[in-house]
């Protein structure tokens, strides 16, 4: 059984309120926190080995170290809870059930950093988060966990919570900081880096929720102890939202030791695939990342188990492997036909598109377009070559990684999977009557 440090409280009842949240010992990391000084800080998070859970994995010890600290100028905690990636709800789960969680990393963090004005920025479609975490900063500001003199440290802090307008490119952060600043969510070009120019122009760190809820047991347990749970560079514990067709879809969190199948398998996890029906594919980090046949997800290429962590899920590299991604886990039985899937994710990247570079914004069109006609029986087999080297075309050629995202998912299919796609051009007839899978397993 995987090691809970966020979600070990979640079953209990009123543990959204803060009376109930501080019975069972919340606030004491932040107590322990502000005892330290923001250095000490810096070097438990440095030494856990946490990386941005988001979908980058980034080191998150080192994004705060490269926060610029100039003379007078305020610097910024933004919390990017903008979770808008397909397949990805765990940072919901967090706030819903758990925003003092949230709101104690926040005060450790911004202690941390710096920040005595912080933001949650959260997408629109989460219309009912926002006052459950609105009543979270007021009861942790009447118990003096927010405010002014914080537990009479000289340290202020207030919180803000931001709704967004519901565009999924407002995940990305500096579309996030356009957007906190009021202005439309488009990218910046980078550098400069939020750290060093963000919000308003001044230093800023954006984390994910997860990643700064994660703060708290890392404090708690020390970032040595935080370090040794997990494996390799994939240390703590991660949250995975799973979906699809599986017995027990939800919010589960992992220790990054467990194998995929177990995860998929286990009646502690995923409960098997619905009906008894075969595994055919999954996406684990969410719509962004290649999805995997079956063979590479449950084993590498060499034959070795494919554990749940950052490394082993990218073995192989995107040939054979996957990514970690934001854990938004999609799994899909034998009756999906990929065709189908590729189409309905290409028409959610081409419909989120700022717009403001060619490759992405046109060629995201261009690329649901092609799909939906292979998808119809109108499509040639020469369809399946254009739609290749248009993904070639927009990966790593665009200002945000929203070119990637929307690239990697048609070129994972189309190398998995291209007989699925010239079935389609081979069988016009049936792919309107007929789904790939429905007919061929
Ligand atoms: Fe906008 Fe797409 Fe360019 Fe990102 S890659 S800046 S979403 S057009």
């Amino acid at each position: 059984m995987s090691k809970k440090l966020l979600l070990k409280d979640a079953h209990i009842e009123g543990i959204r309120y803060f009376e109930t949240y501080r019975k069972q010992g919340g606030y004491t990391a932040a107590e322990k926190a502000l005892k330290m000084t923001p250095d000490e800080i810096l070097e438990e998070v440095k030494v856990s080995g946490l990386r941005g859970r988001g979908g980058a994995g980034f080191p998150t010890g080192m994004k705060w170290s490269f926060l610029a600290k100039p003379e007078g100028v305020p610097r910024h905690l933004v919390v990017n809870a903008d979770e808008s990636e397909p397949g990805t709800f765990k940072d919901r789960y967090l706030m819903e059930f758990l925003p003092h969680l949230l709101i104690e990393g926040m005060l450790i963090s911004s202690y941390c950093l710096g920040s005595n004005t912080s933001y949650i920025y959260i997408r629109g479609e989460y219309s009912w988060i926002p006052d459950i975490l609105e009543e979270a900063i007021e009861e942790a500001k009447a118990a003096g966990f927010l405010g002014k003199n914080i537990l009479g440290t000289g340290f202020d802090l207030e919180i803000y919570v931001q709704r967004g307008g519901g565009a999924y490119i407002c995940g990305e952060e500096t579309a996030l900081l356009e957007s906190l600043e009021g202005k439309r969510g488009n990218p910046r070009l980078k550098p400069p880096f939020p750290a060093v120019k963000g919000l308003w122009e001044r230093p800023t760190v954006v984390n994910n929720v997860e990643s700064i809820a994660a703060v708290v047991p890392i404090i708690d347990i020390t970032g040595a102890e935080y370090a040794k749970i997990g494996v390799g560079r994939s240390t703590g514990t991660k949250l995975i939202s799973a979906c699809g067709n599986i017995n027990k879809p939800g919010v589960y969190e992992i220790d990054m030791t467990i194998t995929v199948e177990e995860f998929i398998y286990s009646d502690e996890y995923c409960g098997g695939i619905k009906d008894g029906k075969k595994l055919k594919a999954c996406i684990p980090g969410g719509s962004s990342v290649p999805i995997v046949p079956a063979n590479l997800l449950l084993r590498t290429v060499n034959g070795e188990p494919r554990y749940m962590n950052y490394e082993s899920l990218a073995d192989g590299g995107f040939a054979t492997g996957t990514m970690m991604g934001s854990g938004g886990f999609i799994v899909l039985d034998e009756d999906q036909c990929i065709v189908e899937h590729t189409m309905t994710l290409a028409r959610f990247y081409n419909h989120e598109s700022c717009g403001q570079c060619t490759p992405c914004r046109e060629g995201t069109g261009w690329m649901y377009k092609i799909l939906k006609k292979i998808e119809n029986g109108q499509g040639k087999m020469e369809d399946i070559d254009l739609l290749w080297d248009i993904q070639r075309k927009i990966e790593g050629n665009t200002i945000c990684p929203l070119g990637d995202a929307a690239a990697w998912p048609v070129a994972a299919a189309i190398r998995h999977f291209r007989d699925e796609f010239e079935w389609h051009v081979k069988n016009p007839e049936l792919c309107l009557t007929q789904n790939y899978g429905l007919a061929n397993y």
